[in-house]
């Protein structure tokens, strides 16, 4: 078989039996429209088990196969069942690109079945492009500390493996097709060759404070901030914007913010109507995360700052002194 012979984009559904991971849906909408261009037909791949509410939101976005996993081993996610399964599926269907979320589960199992099927996975990719020279799917993403975007193809082997992050595409259904295709396939797992053992679930401490990819406004900081003396003065704004605090990697790395108010490629991905960037550089890496922000205000002592060529409006100074005047403005117009 040639990498031609390989038909056909799926996207991993990932649910919790209520629930569809929200990055499966933003995938299905991103492989819809490769999809258009190719001519594949785009199958949603998901173990059974969801409600119909759910199963609506998959095939508002113009999915032309459903594929329903049946059978033991995936009561809860593990790798062993999960690599096995789409191992199997693979071979016998032998698509030409499969979509992961980049989530926990999906970043542990996604290249493991790869390796099995002997094809390549690329991680993190922040945009999806068709070549239609090489036939290859072009999975782009930030390289070099983001001084350069690599594009990185799996030239001659196929299923096309990738794991995007939540937040990278929109939730943009088309709409459903008048006829959807349903196959069951039935895949059993023993679950007595599944090598991890659920001990115990804890909750990650919810301080109901921050989602920043939910956030309309965000005040973010950069490695400007001399220090976390000063962190006050930027929560002051963010409030009065009605806005919460993001923040760099330098930032996180300080200990002066938490990793969920990180924005960037290894970070949350944010699309406020206002962003306001203190400090900040400017490198892809970061600017990743906030390409679908609305406006960009960025502040910043160095005019030749790269955050600059991505923002709406700059200014040049010292980024205490502005957030102050912008304190001030804003009292004011109270
Ligand atoms: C694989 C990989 C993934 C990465 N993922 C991420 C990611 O998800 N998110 C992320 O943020 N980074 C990420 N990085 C790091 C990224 O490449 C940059 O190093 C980082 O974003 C730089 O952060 P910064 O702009 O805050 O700091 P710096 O580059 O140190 O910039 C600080 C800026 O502050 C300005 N400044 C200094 N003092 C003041 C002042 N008083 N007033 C105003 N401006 C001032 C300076 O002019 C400068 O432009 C990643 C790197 C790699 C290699």
């Amino acid at each position: 078989m040639t990498k031609f012979d390989y038909k056909n984009m799926w996207v991993y559904i990932e649910h919790d039996g209520t629930t569809i991971s929200t990055v499966s849906l933003e995938l299905l909408c991103e492989a819809r429209k490769l999809c258009d261009v190719t001519g594949d037909k785009l199958v949603a791949v998901a173990v059974d088990g969801l409600p119909e509410a759910e199963l609506a939101k998959i095939r508002a976005t113009g999915i032309d196969q459903m594929m329903v996993v049946h059978g033991t081993g995936y009561e809860r996610y593990n790798n062993d069942a999960y690599t096995n399964l789409f191992t199997v599926l693979c071979q016998k269907y032998n698509p030409s690109a499969v979509f992961v979320g980049g989530t926990t589960n999906g970043r542990d199992f996604a290249p493991r079945f790869a390796a099995r099927l002997n094809t390549g996975c690329t991680s993190d990719a922040i945009e999806v492009v068709y070549n239609p020279e090489s036939g290859d799917i072009e999975f782009i993403e930030p390289a070099v500390g983001g001084k350069m975007m690599a594009v990185i193809t799996v030239p001659v082997l196929r299923p096309q493996v990738g794991t995007i992050r939540p937040g990278t595409f929109k939730y943009e259904p088309v709409g459903e097709k008048a006829e959807i295709e349903v196959i069951h396939e039935t895949v059993d797992f023993d679950p007595a060759l599944i090598r991890t053992k659920l001990l115990k679930f804890i909750p990650e401490e919810d301080d109901g404070a921050v989602n920043l990819a939910a956030e309309e406004v965000v005040v973010c900081l950069g490695n400007g901030l001399s220090g976390s003396d000063k962190l006050g003065k930027y929560q002051e704004l963010a409030d009065l914007l009605g806005g919460k605090l993001g923040c760099t990697r330098p930032v996180f790395d300080r200990g002066i913010l938490p990793f969920k108010q990180m924005i960037g490629q290894s970070g949350v991905v944010v699309k406020p109507k206002l962003l306001v960037s203190f400090g900040v550089s400017g490198a892809i890496n970061h600017t990743a995360g906030m390409k679908d922000a609305g406006t960009i205000i960025a502040v910043n002592s160095d005019p030749d700052a790269a955050i600059f060529g991505v923002a709406d409006y700059g200014i040049v100074g010292d980024m205490d002194t502005v957030c102050d005047m912008m304190i001030e403005a804003l009292k004011a117009r109270q």
